[in-house]
């Protein structure tokens, strides 16, 4: 007889995956299995510790072989990175940008950095990100072309760019996304916070947008403890986004003079150095996820009422956070399921609040949101940590 969800079934299932763990088992972890310490501990015996110095270059070329991304400038952390992104593409003061509602906080504060204002936009139950179809007959309904750009009829303010977000590391269908950017003129930027080792159709994620922001924080796929970087195959673009992230000095070997009000963005040596060590444990970090994905599988999908979220089918996702999305009929489940896991030791959460629903952000012009707020009840997300899937 096929079982249908409960928490308590939800609880024996994850027990039987994680049976070698005791103590509190954390929603992800970070894993250090290779060379952190002797590239960290270089940086302190060659005094080597801040913004200059071989481990930054070094992994920014680094991400740079690894994404296929021809530039990778890397900065203090995911925030910091779509907030020169959206700089970079010429976001302004009360221009709107295109936001899925159902992100974490920091796509939306990156955009209100700028002056500028999100929309909300509507996600896809394929990719849990945003639905391009759905986009494209909203924007023909509420806007129109105007001598420097699209316009919100609604507001008066130019839609100057959308920024697809890989929730969990699932890629957004790009490629009608890139279509609607070329019509209605606005730009692309990936926010692949999450999407480090995720490929859309072939291409590493970033690749697409004009510029992308990723983030190497304490909880992501691979970690430099806080630090992200800005990814573009602009020449141009790239040397402007070293140069504003550098308090915009100009080159000088020893006069300081600058030539705009700038930002101190740029990552530590120091933690560069512990990125570069990640970097080369992450092929097997993703290894371990998608293979802990198959196991989570078999003991989740033959319940009735729930399933194992899987990548799309144009994509390879890195899984950087396993979900649990439980269908409509039992989306009451959910609090349940959230309240026994994390009683019994084993982290859970929620996706985000929506962020239409967080108050600084619920007077904002947005598009019906139903994907979103069916999405919100549904998902719970389990442990995800690479070593797991022993
Ligand atoms: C983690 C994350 C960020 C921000 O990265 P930080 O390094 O924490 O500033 C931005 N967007 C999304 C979707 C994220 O998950």
């Amino acid at each position: 007889m096929t079982k249908t969800v409960q928490a308590e079934t939800i609880v024996e299932m994850l027990q039987s995956v994680l049976t070698a763990q005791t103590n509190t088992i954390p929603l992800h972890e970070p894993s250090f299995q290779g060379n952190e310490w002797a590239y960290v501990k270089d940086c302190i015996d060659t005094g080597w510790v801040s913004s200059v110095g071989k481990y930054v270059n070094k992994f920014e070329s680094m991400l740079e072989d690894y994404t296929g991304v021809k530039h990778a400038i890397a900065v203090v952390n995911g925030t910091a990175a779509l907030h020169i992104c959206l700089k970079l593409v010429g976001v302004e003061r009360n221009d709107e940008v295109l936001v899925p509602a159902l992100t974490f906080i920091a796509t939306a504060n990156a955009v209100s950095y700028c002056g500028a204002i999100p929309h909300f936009v509507d996600s896809c139950y394929d990719t849990l990100g945003l639905d391009p179809k759905k986009l494209d007959q909203y924007l023909q309904e509420i806007g129109e072309v105007r001598k420097d750009g699209y316009y919100n009829k609604m507001t008066g303010r130019r839609i100057k760019a959308v920024i697809p977000m890989h929730t969990f590391g699932h890629p957004v269908d790009l490629d009608p996304l890139l279509d609607i950017c070329q019509r209605y003129y606005i730009e692309m930027v990936e926010d692949a916070a999450e999407s480090l080792g995720s490929f859309y159709k072939g291409l590493h994620t970033g690749n697409w947008g004009k510029v992308a922001a990723v983030s190497f924080n304490g909880n992501k796929v691979i970690t430099t403890g806080g630090g992200g970087a800005i990814l573009t195959n602009c020449d141009e673009l790239a040397k402007m986004a070293k140069h504003i992230t550098t308090t915009a000095k100009k080159p000088h070997a020893w006069a300081f003079d600058h030539d705009q009000i700038a930002f101190n963005y740029r990552l530590p040596n120091i933690n560069a150095a512990l990125g570069c060590a990640q970097l080369e444990v992450l092929p097997e970090f993703i290894k371990q996820k998608r293979a802990l994905t198959d196991i989570y599988a078999n003991v989740i999908d033959p319940l009735q009422g729930v399933e194992l979220f899987k990548e799309p089918s144009f994509a390879k996702s890195n899984y950087w956070l396993q979900v649990l999305l439980l269908d409509e009929t039992y989306a009451d489940k959910q609090e349940e399921i959230l309240k026994l896991t994390n009683e019994k030791g084993i982290m859970t959460r929620p996706i985000w609040t929506p962020l239409h629903e967080i108050s600084m952000y619920k007077d904002c012009p947005k598009m019906t949101l139903e994907v979103v707020g069916s999405l919100a009840k549904r998902i719970v997300n389990i442990p995800s940590s690479p070593g797991l899937a022993k």
